[in-house]
């Protein structure tokens, strides 16, 4: 059994500085020098999970294999560390405060006084320690902004996992800013000097300070740093902006972030080798071809609430060999035909996104529309599966009332709870989540792009296909190629007569990882990118025969 270490990640000065990120990208620097890794997030909200939160507070949820609805940062360990998580992963103040007080009613605690210290600590110290043993280093990242109220308790657990296990087992990292001011014309160490010392007041001194920001910063700012913040000068390191976050881990291994790590750690390791993933990079950065995706969502305006997609896309794009440029699309400003047509004009694939309740829905099906009549490459996710249907129910069918009980109820209602779902009364944690079997019909778009039989994917939604109007849809033409292994539920569906058109039930983004992809979104940039080159080719044509 290894003697598991820890590495505590803070952040200071201001938030999205990109701490998880930086905690993804140190674990796949300690993974490639041959460490067996995990990583844990630890949010101070007192929400349970990050399930019922609009995605405007929180950017997107992410789901785990075993459906837990949990930070998107675990999206950002998945695809760079190759890790898969589950609910263990990710702690929010609202699970810890939830169980200590079941315990306290269970009368756990009788005679006592539950209190911050030691009960809450406790629970936070025995979720740290979760995976003691079972990896050779865990990496801890805490949310929120040190010197947050919310994220006291969490501190102060860590500085006594810190005291207990000792300076060789524990580890501390601080993500700080180190601001340019221009009328100055210098950067300022003053914000990074005051969130250190912020942290020192919790009992903790940063091992390594990881400094965000967009001037280089020289040898003399790094030492001012290192003498008033009490760490070695080269534990400052510089964090630059970079064009693609994938470039991050190079960039942190060309300033030896994990030669510096390993060492205060006292562990070895093995040589640090990047090929791959450089290669990676290499292809984001400079992709041979291009390929423009209308991407028709709710919340174009916050894009974090669609984190999982648009990176799907990008490791899409990277096998593909094609940059993919994304015209965003508010699915409530499509709605009327006219519309729909200018702004979908000269794109070459569809995307229709998740979402819930009935703002912009109509967009959408008319979205899936226009791909369907245009022949368009079409990839609908989870809700965007839906609307496909509605639409197709609607003009292929001809059941104008055609609709998703979740919006209206209609003689149509083509997408309805099922009977384990009306049951349903409580909104947290009770939709079809998690990882689910689907199996896959040979000689379909999905089986060209899969290549398996038996796959698992993530959901998170609570309507499905009515099974009651599935003979009809098939007979004009719906292709059923992904079904559960009961054949009751409909997880796949593809349209016969069309050049690639998908709709999922299920969220593949979420198993997207770094170098190869998710299939389908590797086969829908690769159908656009075709498509564009037909398009392109019977131009030049008409251009030469004029
Ligand atoms: N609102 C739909 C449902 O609950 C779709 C959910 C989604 O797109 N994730 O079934």
């Amino acid at each position: 059994m290894p003697v598991t270490k820890y590495i505590f990640i803070t952040g200071g000065v201001l938030s999205s500085l990109g701490k998880g990120i930086a905690t993804a990208s140190l674990g796949l620097l300690l993974k490639l020098r041959g460490f067996s890794v995990t990583a844990l997030k630890f949010d101070p909200y007192i929400n349970v999970d990050p399930g019922t939160m609009n995605p405007y507070q929180h950017g997107e949820v992410y789901v785990t294999d075993d459906g837990a609805e949990t930070d998107l940062d675990l999206g950002h360990y998945e695809r760079f560390m190759g890790i898969t998580t589950s609910r263990l992963n990710n702690t929010t103040a609202g699970q810890v405060y939830y169980e200590v007080i079941q315990r306290e009613r269970k009368g756990y605690y009788l005679g006592k006084t539950v209190q911050v210290i030691p009960h809450i600590t406790d629970e936070i110290k025995r979720r740290m320690t979760i995976f003691d043993g079972q990896y050779d280093i865990v990496l801890i990242e805490i949310g929120g902004t040190v010197g947050d109220i919310e994220s006291l308790p969490f501190l102060e657990a860590a500085r006594q996992l810190c005291l207990e296990r000792g300076s060789q087992n524990t580890l501390t990292l601080h993500l700080t800013y180190v601001p340019y001011v221009r009328s100055a014309e210098e950067v300022k160490t003053k914000p990074t000097q005051h969130s250190v010392k912020a942290l020192m007041e919790s009992g903790i001194r940063p091992d390594i300070l990881l400094c965000r920001t967009e001037q280089r910063l020289s040898r003399e700012i790094r030492s001012k740093i290192a003498l008033f913040c009490n760490v070695d000068e080269e534990a400052v390191i510089e964090a630059l902006d970079v064009e693609t976050i994938y470039e991050v881990p190079h960039m942190f291994a060309r300033r030896g972030l994990d030669t510096i790590v390993l060492r205060k750690l006292g562990l070895q390791g093995k040589p640090l080798r990047m090929e791959r993933w450089n290669r990676f990079v290499q292809r984001i950065k400079n992709p041979r071809y291009e390929v423009t995706i209308a991407f028709v969502g709710k919340y174009t305006q916050y894009r974090d609430s669609y984190k999982s997609i648009l990176e799907a896309l990008t490791h899409a794009g990277a096998v593909a060999n094609a940059r993919v440029h994304i015209r965003w699309i508010s699915a409530e400003e499509l709605s009327l035909d006219g519309v729909v047509s200018n702004a979908l004009e000269g794109v070459d694939g569809i995307l229709v996104a998740p979402g819930f309740g009935s703002r912009g829905v109509e967009g959408k099906i008319a979205a899936a529309g226009y791909a369907r009549r245009q022949n368009i490459p079409y990839l609908g996710i989870c809700l965007g599966m839906q609307c496909a249907i509605i639409e197709f129910a609607r003009n292929v069918c001809g059941w104008p009332d055609a609709h998703s009980a979740e919006f209206a109820r209609t003689a149509h209602n083509v997408i309805d709870l099922l009977p384990e779902q009306r049951k349903v009364k409580q909104k947290g944690g009770t939709m079809r989540l998690g990882a689910y079997p689907c199996v896959i019909r040979k000689g379909t778009k999905a089986w060209e792009a899969y290549r398996q039989e038996l796959v698992y994917e993530r959901h998170r939604h609570r309507y499905e296909v009515n099974p009651d109007f599935l003979p009809t849809l098939q007979q004009h033409g719906l292709l059923v190629s992904g079904t559960s292994p009961d054949g009751r539920l409909v997880e796949i569906a593809e349209l016969r007569h069309h050049r690639w058109f998908v709709g999922v039930q299920f969220h593949p983004e979420f198993k997207s990882r770094v170098p190869e992809g998710h299939p389908l979104f590797v086969h829908f940039v690769r159908a656009a990118l075709r498509y564009r080159q037909q398009r392109q080719a019977i131009a030049t044509e008409v251009a030469q025969g004029a």
